[in-house]
């Protein structure tokens, strides 16, 4: 089984490089954060009690989000392996994983972290801007409007929301890159750690993971 577990901060582009990872890899993507989603939406017992977590934009317990993560792992769709995006979140929850491996005599087979540092992140995470009238959205520097501060579709001003705010997203950042160094500390002792320069290009980061995998491949066949 191959199990590959996907690190990075919000902003770092984990979401893309998933997709690209997934294709590449032919293991299904297996998103905490979808998994919680869809059972809040069908109002599973799982759903009903993440949900208050959720809305109040904390973890949800390591208890209910280890079993979530162990009964999708266990569908036929995941037996050769699985990309891991948002999971684990603690170290905890991590050693979990580790155990549950174990137990099937296989381990993670790599931590790829896409690291991006904080203020690059700020940045990123601060740049959308929307506009008064209808909410239009823009991101500057990526996606700014043709004529600066003034909605391309319907001329109104462009206002940043408080959650938008640099001030808001440092706040909101530095609890979860905490929980993040926590995880990657924990790779980083087993040996599973790779990272990967998140400041190139998409096509670059993709590159550099892929390249990571290949060489765990390589080595794993190496040493068959
Ligand atoms: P995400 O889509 O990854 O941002 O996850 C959305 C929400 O689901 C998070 O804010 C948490 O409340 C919950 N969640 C997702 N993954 C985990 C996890 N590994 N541990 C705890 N809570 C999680």
């Amino acid at each position: 089984m191959t199990l590959v577990v996907l690190l990075g901060a919000p902003g770092a582009g984990k979401g893309t490089q998933a997709a690209v990872l997934r294709d590449r890899l032919g293991i299904p993507h297996i998103a905490t954060g979808d998994l919680f989603r869809a059972a809040v939406r069908d109002a599973t017992p799982v759903g009903l009690e993440a949900r208050a977590y959720m809305d109040a934009g904390r973890l949800v317990p390591d208890g209910v989000t280890i079993r979530l993560l162990e009964e999708r792992l266990g569908r036929p769709d995941a037996a050769r392996g699985a990309l891991l995006d948002g999971f684990p979140r603690t170290v905890v929850q991590a050693k979990a994983l580790d155990a549950f491996l174990a137990g099937r005599g296989d381990r993670v087979a790599a931590a790829l972290l896409i690291d991006v540092p904080a203020e690059d992140l700020v940045e990123r995470l601060s740049g959308r801007w929307i506009c008064r009238a209808a909410g239009h959205p823009y991101h500057l520097p990526m996606n700014p409007p043709r004529v600066p501060g003034v909605c391309d579709i319907d001329g109104s001003a462009l206002i940043q929301r408080d959650d938008d705010k640099p001030e808001t997203i440092r706040a909101r950042l530095a609890s979860q890159l905490a929980d993040l160094n926590a995880v990657i500390e924990h790779y980083r002792s087993t040996g599973a750690l790779r990272t990967v320069d998140g400041r190139q290009s998409i096509g670059e980061v993709s590159a550099g993971l892929l390249g990571a995998i290949e060489a765990i491949d390589a080595g794993a066949a190496g040493r068959a």
